[in-house]
C-alpha cells in the first residue's frame, strides 16, 4: 500500500471523550470512527487487522473440524418466543417491524437461529457431531456503551454452536473448541487466561472465558498461586471462608423480612467478600411472586440503572420482573441512597460485585429462592484494591495455595448449553435405538472488535500502538527519505517495496510528497504500530545500507541492503 493512496488519518490531538488507551489510540492511529453511540466505522487500517483476527480465528476453527455458516442479522422474533428467551433479552435486544408490521429482531446472539436450522438438517445421531460457526455483527443496545469498540452496541463476534447426540460426546467436542481457543489467542499473541465461568443469560451448565489481562478490564479474575484455578468472580466459589469473614460494618441495616435471617447469614449464604463494603441490606418478601424474594443487587455509589430479575432456573414458578419504578421506590432519587421501603421489592445495596450472579445460583433462605438478576454492567468499577483486600490470601477453592486478583477483558466464552435449546425449539435427532431425542449443545463466542481494543490494551507505548506481528495492519513500513531529490532512493524504496510484498508481507511505502516531513512520516508509522520499519536515504546508499528499526526496540540499526529481506524474517 503506498500512503499517498490510502486513508491513514492519523491524529495527533488525543481525542477527549475516549478514558482507556485502547479507544484513545484506536482514534489516534486511525483504525475508528465513531459513528453514534456504541457504533463505530472500521476505516482500512483498522479492518486490515480485523481481516487478520478473523483469518486466524478461521485457519484455527477450521482445523478443528468447525464449519462456516452465515445466518441473517435480522431473526424473526418469534423464533425467540419459541426459546422463550424474548422476556430475558428485554432491553438489550433491539427489535423492528418490516412493512407488513411482522416483528424481527436484529441478533444479539444466534442460539435460536442456528438451532432452527440442526431442526431442519439433521435428523440422525449419524450426522453427529456438527460444528457451525460464524463471523458476522451482532448488536445488543448496552446501557452505557463505552470504551470505543471494547463495549459497543453494533460489533463483529466469532459465534459457533455444536451438535451432539449425548453429552459425552459434547464434552469431547467442548475440550476440543478450548483448546483451540488457546491456539487462537496464541497466535494473537495476546496474554489472557481461560477462566471458570458463569453461564448467564445463555443457560446450560459448564463454561470457560477467554479474559485477556489489563487494568481496564471490567471483569475480575482470581487465580490461584499454585494450581490451575482460575475463576471469573462472578463464577468463584466462596473466596472466603465463613469463619474468618470480617464483622459487618456499622452502615448496613438489619433485615427487613420475617423470612430471612441476619446479614451475616446472608452473606456467608451466598459466599462472597462483600461484608467490607456492603453499605445497605433490606430484603423484603414480595406479594405478587407467591413471598419469593427478589434480590436486587446495586451498587452504592454509583446511579442506579436498568435492572432486571431472571428466575433460577431450578426455580418453577414464573419468571418475575421487577420494573424501574419498583427499583428507583426502592432506591430513592439519589445515587445509593434509600428511598420509601414500602415497595414490594427487596433489595441488597452493595459496592463491589456488578451482577447479581456473583451472588451465586440457588440461593435459598429459609426455604426461600432468590432471583438470579442479570446486571448490566453500566458504572464505574470498583477498585481493584478494595476486592484485593478482602481476597487475596484466602485459600483457593481447590484446596491449593492461595487466591490473587486480576482484572481481565472478556475475549472468548465457551459454554456447554446442553438441551436448553433443543428441547424449547424441538431440535430432535433419531438416537441408536431409533429414539427420538434432544440434541446436546455447546456454544463458542469470540469478541473479534474488542480483541482489537484488548491487543493494543496490553501492546503500546507512548508512542502508540505496538501490534503483534501476527494482526499487524501492515508488517513492513518503509520511508524513502528526501526522494524527491534522489531518484535512486525511491528507486531502491520501490523495488524494496516489490520484494517485500513478493516475500508475502504486507508493506506500507510511504510515498507521501515532501509537504510531510520525515518527522510526520515516523510518527505516523510508530503511532499505526507497523512491527519493521526500513528508512531508505542517500546517506545509507553511500554505505550500501539502510536503517532498521523494530517497533518494539528502542535502538536503530544500520543493515546492508542486500540482508534487509532476511534480517526481517
Ligand atoms: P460482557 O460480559 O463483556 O458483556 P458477554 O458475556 O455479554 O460480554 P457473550 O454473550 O459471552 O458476551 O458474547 C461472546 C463475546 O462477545 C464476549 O466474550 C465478548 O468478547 C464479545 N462481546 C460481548 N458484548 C460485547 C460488546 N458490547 N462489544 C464488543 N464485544 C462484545
Ligand atoms: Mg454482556
Ligand atoms: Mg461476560
Ligand atoms: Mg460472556
Amino acid at each position: 500500500m503506498r500512503a499517498s493512496r490510502y486513508l491513514l488519518a492519523t491524529v495527533k490531538e488525543t481525542p477527549a471523550d475516549a478514558v482507556i488507551v485502547s479507544h484513545k489510540l484506536m482514534l489516534r492511529a486511525g483504525l475508528v470512527r465513531k459513528l453514534a453511540s456504541g457504533l463505530y466505522n472500521w476505516l482500512p487500517t483498522g479492518r486490515r487487522v480485523l481481516n487478520k483476527i478473523e483469518t486466524i480465528i478461521r485457519e484455527e476453527l477450521d482445523r478443528s473440524g468447525a464449519q462456516e455458516v452465515l445466518m441473517p442479522t435480522i431473526q424473526p422474533a418469534e423464533l425467540w418466543e419459541e426459546s422463550g428467551r424474548i422476556d430475558k433479552m428485554e432491553g438489550q435486544m433491539l427489535k423492528m417491524q418490516d412493512r407488513h408490521q411482522r416483528d424481527f429482531v436484529y441478533g444479539p446472539t444466534h442460539e435460536e437461529v442456528i438451532t432452527d436450522i440442526a431442526r431442519n438438517e439433521l435428523t440422525s445421531y449419524k450426522q453427529l457431531p456438527m460444528n457451525f460457526y460464524q463471523i458476522q455483527n451482532k448488536f445488543r443496545d448496552e446501557f452505557r456503551p463505552r470504551f470505543g469498540v471494547m463495549r459497543s452496541r453494533e460489533f463483529v463476534m466469532k459465534d459457533g454452536y455444536s451438535f451432539h447426540v449425548d453429552q459425552e460426546c459434547l464434552n469431547k467436542e467442548y475440550d476440543n473448541m478450548y483448546q483451540a481457543y488457546c491456539r487462537i489467542f496464541d497466535r494473537l499473541g495476546l496474554d489472557y487466561r481461560p477462566v471458570l465461568a458463569d453461564t448467564g443469560a445463555m443457560g446450560g451448565s459448564a463454561s470457560h472465558e477467554f479474559q485477556v489481562l489489563a487494568d481496564s478490564g471490567e471483569d475480575y479474575i482470581v487465580y490461584s498461586t499454585d494450581s490451575s484455578y482460575a475463576a471469573n468472580i462472578e463464577q468463584a466459589e466462596a473466596p472466603m471462608p465463613a469463619g474468618e469473614r470480617a464483622a459487618p460494618t456499622a452502615e448496613m441495616t438489619e433485615v427487613d423480612t420475617p423470612n430471612a435471617k441476619t446479614i451475616e447469614d446472608l452473606v456467608s449464604q451466598f459466599g462472597l467478600p462483600i461484608e467490607k463494603t456492603v453499605k445497605t441490606l433490606m430484603v423484603k418478601a414480595s406479594d405478587e411472586v407467591d413471598s419469593d424474594l427478589v434480590a436486587l443487587l446495586i451498587r452504592g455509589d454509583h446511579e442506579l440503572n436498568e435492572v432486571k430479575a431472571e428466575k433460577l432456573p431450578q426455580v418453577a414458578a414464573p419468571l418475575t420482573m421487577a420494573t424501574d419504578e419498583e427499583i428507583r421506590a426502592v432506591m430513592g432519587a439519589g445515587p445509593g441512597s434509600l428511598g420509601p421501603v414500602n415497595a414490594s421489592v427487596p433489595c441488597i445495596i452493595d459496592r463491589t460485585v456488578s451482577k447479581m450472579s456473583d451472588f451465586g445460583a440457588g440461593a435459598n433462605i429459609d426455604g426461600k429462592h432468590y432471583f438470579n438478576i442479570n446486571w448490566e454492567r453500566d458504572v464505574a468499577l470498583p477498585a481493584v484494591e478494595d476486592l484485593r483486600n478482602v481476597v487475596e490470601g484466602d485459600p483457593s477453592p481447590d484446596g491449593q495455595g492461595t487466591l490473587k486478583i486480576l482484572k481481565g477483558i472478556e475475549v472468548g466464552h465457551i459454554f456447554q448449553l446442553g438441551d436448553t435449546y433443543s428441547k424449547s425449539l424441538k431440535a430432535e435427532v433419531l438416537d441408536q435405538n431409533g429414539k427420538s431425542q434432544a440434541m446436546q449443545m455447546g456454544c463458542y463466542g469470540i469478541g473479534v472488535t474488542r480483541i482489537v481494543a484488548a491487543a493494543i490494551e496490553q501492546n503500546h507505548d507512548e508512542n502508540g500502538i505496538i501490534w503483534p506481528d501476527a494482526i499487524a495492519p501492515f508488517h513492513v513500513g518503509i520511508v524513502p527519505l528526501n526522494a524527491h531529490k534522489s531518484p535512486e532512493v525511491m528507486e531502491v524504496a520501490e523495488k524494496l517495496y516489490a520484494d517485500l510484498q513478493a516475500a508475502g508481507y504486507d508493506v506500507l511505502l510511504d510515498d507521501r510528497d515532501k509537504k510531510t516531513s520525515p518527522g510526520v512520516k515516523f510518527a505516523d508509522m510508530e503511532l499505526v504500530g507497523v512491527p519493521h520499519r526500513i528508512v531508505v536515504s542517500d546517506r545509507g546508499l553511500a554505505d550500501g545500507k539502510v536503517e532498521y528499526k523494530a517497533r518494539r526496540a528502542s535502538d536503530k540499526e544500520e543493515i546492508a541492503l542486500t540482508d534487509i529481506l532476511a534480517h526481517i524474517q
